[in-house]
């Protein structure tokens, strides 16, 4: 219909040119996501993809863009998300949009859907705003063949998961992941770990992992990882990449040089990261593990009994102990379903809206109690500037947001969800030069699409999938903080999504032009 349109305006000397495209963006300067400085040149865009890049095309098209100098660059590539049951609510995915982000790798944390065939074939019919490839969850690999049993599976249970596995390779899962510090990742030994990244290893996949532990045993934690992609076969993704607790801030210097120890022997791996000093996942990670297992009824009868409620203040107290504070004050509720007034306060605050006793004993209390009415999300504030700005620095670190698609005004989540790349943009390359503009690009970018076998995506290159984001770097900025976390970012002028426009002139265009991406480079399986 537009194209009708803009055929009958077009003077006729134009309408022998059959192959008009649909969309050229003109006075940009393009950043093409291998790290390589700007150059100056336009971008033809037709049926999704980009066909012309080159200095001075001509003008015609049935939409032409001035990009106004601003930087054209390959839309944002998001490793590590968490959208699965967001998309129905929120299929615009302004979140994401509006922070540059035009593919979502989501699954990841040892949680996705098991059937990822059916899931991915889900997203195609659904269209959301952006791009969705999904990892294998093996903690819900592991549930749906053991439950959230703690204890060692049998052969024929194994041989069940590695078929779940097999089928969703098949069916384009990018890999593998887990969460070991989640239910039932937590009960799942190496060696199990072990077999089933074989399998997406055969596949091409990767092996990408919430570790089990990112604080006083790191370094067991990393090394664990890299076992896994030694003798599993396959490339590693370490997620989220940190150090949680006061007394470990610092040690990332060490744990970056593990990670260049485990390349320099030929190992394939590389991490991610949130520019954020805090963290964010369930408020049931503050309880030890064995106390989660079997599901809600069974932590609920637990959690009654007096004995374990004081073992688990223990453990409470020791760990606070350790990171050398008095009160569970790093600790804030993010969205809490039963009384949403705990939302956006610190647990030390919440006991003391009970009526409670001003101490980490009553704290731990009421811990217990938000997790017996079932739990919530919460965000933690437990690293260290230093190491956050030592992990950017590290050139096989990939920018990705570890967060959901956010419903705007709910609760009080992790600003990530809104902001992380333009505060990366903004804050670590504009103001503190921690990295160059190219540099945080290609992190973005390329790297992602690389390690992730996203062949037609992360450059700007002729012949690629046309995701294009187009921004001023000297505005671009993250609005969404602690406080007030639900703003959207600032600076995207113009965003594409498979050569849709779903950002024009800065605003979203409820353009739906996303699709599944499957892992389909396995031409070759060797079995
Ligand atoms: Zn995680």
């Amino acid at each position: 219909m537009f194209k009708w349109i803009g055929w009958l305006l077009l003077p006729t000397t134009l309408l022998a040119q059959n192959n008009l495209p649909d969309l050229l963006i003109v006075n940009g300067r393009i950043l093409d996501g291998t790290g390589n400085p700007w150059y100056q040149a336009d971008v033809a865009i037709h049926n999704g993809k980009i066909v012309t890049i080159g200095k001075n095309l001509p003008r015609n098209a049935y939409r032409i863009i001035d990009a106004g100098n601003r930087i054209v660059a390959p839309g944002f590539i998001d490793v590590h998300t968490h959208i699965e049951e967001d998309e129905k609510r929120e299929p615009l995915a302004m979140s994401f949009i509006y922070d540059g982000v035009t593919t979502c790798i989501t699954g990841n944390c040892g949680m996705s859907n098991v059937n990822i065939g059916q899931y991915l074939n889900w997203i195609d019919s659904l269209k959301p705003s952006v791009n969705v490839a999904s990892l294998l969850g093996q903690s819900d690999v592991r549930k749906a063949v053991l439950g959230r049993a703690n204890r060692n599976a049998t052969a024929e249970e194994l041989k069940q998961m590695l078929q779940i596995v097999e089928k969703a390779m098949q069916d384009g899962a990018m890999g593998l992941s887990t969460g070991l510090i989640y239910i039932p990742g937590t009960f799942t030994p190496t060696d199990e770990l072990i077999a089933l990244a074989r399998i997406a290893g055969k596949y091409n996949g990767v092996y990408a992992t919430h570790m089990r532990d990112e604080g006083d045993s790191i370094t067991q934690a990393i090394e664990e990882a890299l076992r896994i992609g030694r003798e599993g076969n396959l490339p590693v993704q370490i997620s989220h990449f940190k150090l949680s607790g006061q007394q470990n801030w610092g040690r990332s210097k060490k744990t970056l040089a593990q990670v260049d120890q485990a390349r320099a022997s030929g190992l394939d791996v590389t991490i991610d990261q949130y520019p954020y000093t805090a963290s964010s996942t369930s408020i049931s990670t503050l309880l030890p593990d064995h106390i989660l297992a079997d599901g809600q009824d069974s932590i609920q009868a637990r959690l009654q009994r007096p004995a374990i409620r004081e073992e688990v203040i223990k453990y409470i107290l020791a760990r606070l102990k350790k990171r050398g504070l008095r009160h569970l004050n790093y600790a804030v509720v993010a969205y809490f379903k039963p009384d949403t007034s705990y939302n956006g306060k610190s647990i030390e605050e919440i006991n003391l809206m009970k009526g409670r006793k001003h101490n980490a004993r009553a704290e731990a209390e009421t811990v217990m109690d938000i997790q017996i009415a079932g739990g919530a999300s919460a965000v933690f504030h437990g690293m260290g500037e230093v190491d956050v700005q030592q992990i950017m620095k590290y050139p096989y670190n990939m920018i990705a947001s570890d967060a959901s698609i956010r419903v705007f005004n709910e609760g009080v989540p992790h600003p990530r969800g809104y902001g992380t790349n333009a505060r990366v943009l903004g804050l670590f390359v504009r103001e503190k030069n921690i990295l160059t503009l190219e540099e945080a690009i290609r992190r973005m970018t390329s790297l992602p699409a690389q390690k992730f076998n996203l062949k037609d995506r992360g450059l700007l290159k002729e012949g690629m999938a046309a995701d294009i984001v187009v921004f001023d770097e000297k505005t671009v900025s993250d609005r969404a903080t602690f406080e007030k976390p639900h703003a959207y970012s600032i600076g995207f002028e113009y965003v594409l999504v498979n050569g849709v426009l779903t950002i024009d002139q800065g605003k979203h265009t409820k353009a739906r032009a996303g699709k599944a991406l499957r892992n389909n480079s396995f031409g070759l399986v060797v079995q």
